[in-house]
């Protein structure tokens, strides 16, 4: 089954008086349980595209299709759910809430669903720490947590809600390599135990290797990458 489905998509951004191409005509299909590596330089339009499978924003022309639902035909409020049931996001620079313990970021998305109750949300919070090895520094805020710490904090935020997409705009960007490949390794691993499709942007050529699949955008424009993947 096709969780995304990306027919001729165009995005303009309009800067004052001059127009910005960034996506030019994108045609893109992914299956349920894909882990893909979206690669491409600074400006290629990346983070557009992951915006879109998102539903933050909204193409121009063209038509999105997330779990078979067609975006476009969605009111503020439907979309709004569809992305809160279905995505889930991390980031690189994390996202985190600086205030709040690692339990309480896990927890944070988790209280706009009525029917979790608190002892639902904690078996949550306890489930997906543990995932991400983080159980003995539930309570710590991010300042007290290494980067690639943050990240897998900002996992599990992103796994509690049981999204069908995590979606992760240059996850890597802001760690060093070992801990940033230790980031994708565990990535690579919950794709692997839970099914979860994951979709990633990457300019990071050892990052783009661990992708089973691996689509390049070159100014706005897909090029699928013919090669099979580790
Ligand atoms: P990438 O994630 O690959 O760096 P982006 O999707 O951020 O690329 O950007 C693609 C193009 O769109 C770039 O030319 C960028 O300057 C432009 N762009 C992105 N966001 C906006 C925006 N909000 N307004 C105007 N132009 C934008
Ligand atoms: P239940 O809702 O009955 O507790 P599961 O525990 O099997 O069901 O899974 C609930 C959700 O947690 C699912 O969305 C599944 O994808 C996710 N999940 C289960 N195991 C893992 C794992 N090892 N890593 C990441 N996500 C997981």
């Amino acid at each position: 089954m096709n969780i995304v489905r990306i027919e001729n998509v165009f995005k303009e951004y309009t800067l004052g008086t001059s127009q910005v191409q960034a996506l030019k005509g994108i045609n893109l299909q992914i299956k349920s349980g894909e882990f893909l590596a979206i690669a491409g330089p600074s400006g290629s339009g990346k983070s557009t595209l992951l915006n879109l499978i998102g539903c933050i924003d909204t193409p121009s022309s063209g038509k999105i299709y997330i779990n078979n639902q067609d975006v476009s035909g969605q009111t503020p409020d439907q979309l709004s759910e569809l992305r809160a049931r279905t995505i889930g996001f991390i980031f690189q620079t994390f996202n985190l809430f600086s205030v709040l313990s690692a339990a309480e970021n896990v927890e944070y998305p988790l209280l706009q669903f009525k029917e979790l109750t608190a002892s639902k949300r904690q078996e949550r919070i306890i489930k997906f720490l543990d995932i991400v090895g983080l159980q003995a520094f539930a309570h710590h805020r991010p300042n007290q947590l290494s980067g690639g710490q943050r990240q897998r904090v900002a996992i599990a935020r992103a796994l509690a809600t049981h999204p069908k997409v995590i979606l992760a705009d240059e996850p890597t960007a802001n760690l060093d390599h070992k801990t940033g490949e230790d980031i994708l390794q565990l990535m690579k691993q919950i794709n692997r135990d839970s099914g979860t499709t994951f979709i990633f942007s990457t300019h990071d050529a050892k990052v783009m290797a661990m992708a089973e699949r691996l689509v390049r955008i070159e100014d706005g424009r897909l090029v699928e990458e013919d090669r099979v993947l580790a």
